[in-house]
């Protein structure tokens, strides 16, 4: 089955078409036949197109609105142009996958959508007001470019979470705040922590019900997650991606004080410090240069400079702090999984964290820590290691498309 991978953000549309059916899962031997990204629309849009073995093409392009920019990727994806083998005409897609990001409380796995699930995830956007519509106009565009007799499947960053017992999801404000408004801890990157969580028990060949690990995304959002049995039982980001480790451009975990203090000192909206909060905080914040932690690793290295440094050296102290919590938390774990952009190329950065973490009885192998790189999967903890150390490229699209065949005909969707 032929499978459109979409994730619409405000002001992008990024997909995958990927190969898949049951015995493709089973011998992870799913494909990828083209994938891209069209930024931002609205305007002068940015195209970049790419099938599988082919060579990238790039263009500008006015593109108005997501429906103009899903109806100019399909008909890329169908034309000779493309080279996509298999894909000649629009029947020759067979179902949608949308990553939604907010599923409230009322998505605990991914569902096929109809009316009503349309209906729930707008009743969502007041929790995830820059998200969530424009998922759903990624929805609305897809149905009406293809029809409705083509599925389409929400599969929601907030879902792998739903298994949170009360004392990680509330947070500790008068009760009816979370009766009257839902206010409470979602968590997201679900997707992510859930594929790699999978990608270590095929690894060790455990049942998912064995797997006891914490797994750190540290792309330019960062989260982490204990799971536990199987289930993620904490997470790092609340309400909505803003709290928990230091980010890109989020400050992660800080005082709520500091809001009221900023708003009293400055003289800012409390939506100014938002952005603040949201745009202008964590690396970049700490810096004053980049949200790129690339960047940062070379103005260290290069230039010594004091605050890249600094920002580098509070991002992984938090995430040290998360470890250790989450061990307390679950009673221990059996390992360390790092993915996302900085976790999968970093190896300085995955020994930063490590670092002083022997007492706790996790040792890096220094060597394998340094050959995993560049998309690469394994282990990179020392032989005997009590607490072992994985590093596992993440692929959401992936899942995306198995939980979207998997929604469409029925079979089970536990991972
Ligand atoms: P997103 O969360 O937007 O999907 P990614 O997962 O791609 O982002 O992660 C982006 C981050 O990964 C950036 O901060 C980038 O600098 C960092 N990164 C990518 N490659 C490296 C590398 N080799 N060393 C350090 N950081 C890296």
């Amino acid at each position: 089955m032929n499978i459109l991978v979409l994730n619409c953000g405000s002001s992008s549309v990024k997909f995958q078409l990927i190969q898949t059916d049951m015995d493709r899962i089973e011998h992870n031997s799913d494909r990828t036949l083209a994938g891209g990204i069209i930024e931002r629309v609205g305007s002068q849009s940015l195209i970049t197109f790419q099938s599988t073995g082919q060579q990238k093409v790039r263009q500008a392009l006015p593109l108005r609105d997501h429906r103009s920019a899903l109806d100019y990727l399909l008909r890329w994806v169908i034309s000779p142009e493309s080279k996509i083998k298999d894909i000649n005409s629009l029947a020759d897609i067979h179902a949608v996958g949308h990553r939604v990001v907010h599923g409230g409380e009322k998505f605990t796995m991914s569902v096929r959508v109809d009316d009503a699930v349309i209906e729930q995830i707008e009743d969502s956007i007041d929790l995830a007001p820059l998200h969530n519509p424009a998922n759903l106009k990624g929805i609305m565009a897809a149905r009406e470019l293809l029809g409705p007799g083509v599925p389409q499947v929400a599969v929601f960053d907030t879902a792998f979470h739903s298994t949170m017992p009360e004392e990680s999801y509330l947070y500790a404000i008068p009760y009816q705040f979370y009766r009257r408004h839902r206010i409470r801890r979602y968590g997201f990157h679900g997707t992510s922590h859930r594929y790699v969580a999978y990608r270590y028990r095929t690894l060790l060949g455990i049942d998912r019900e064995k797997v006891n690990v914490i797994t750190l995304h540290l792309g330019n959002g960062c989260s982490a997650c204990a799971i536990r049995g199987g289930e993620s039982m904490d997470t790092s980001m609340g309400l909505t991606p803003l709290e928990g480790l230091v980010m890109g451009t989020r400050g992660g975990d800080i005082d709520p004080s500091i809001i009221d203090f900023i708003h009293h000192k400055e003289g800012m909206t409390l939506s100014e410090i938002d952005t603040v909060l949201n745009k202008q905080s964590g690396l970049l914040g700490i810096s004053g240069l980049t949200n790129d932690m690339r960047e940062l690793l070379d103005e260290e290295r290069e230039k010594q400079d004091r605050r890249a440094k600094l920002a580098i050296t509070i991002f992984c102290t938090r995430v040290k702090k998360y470890i250790g919590a989450y061990l307390a938390e679950m009673g221990g774990a059996d390992a360390v999984i790092f993915t996302g952009g900085i976790g999968e190329n970093s190896a300085v950065i995955r020994d930063r964290i490590c670092e002083g973490l022997a007492w706790m009885g996790l040792a890096l192998d220094k060597e394998k820590n340094a050959a995993l790189v560049s998309g690469k999967e394994g282990e990179i903890s020392a032989q005997g290691s009590k607490l072992r150390a994985f590093v596992i490229p993440t692929n959401e699209e992936l899942l995306i498309a198995r939980d979207t065949l998997r929604t469409i005909t029925n079979a089970p969707r536990r991972w």
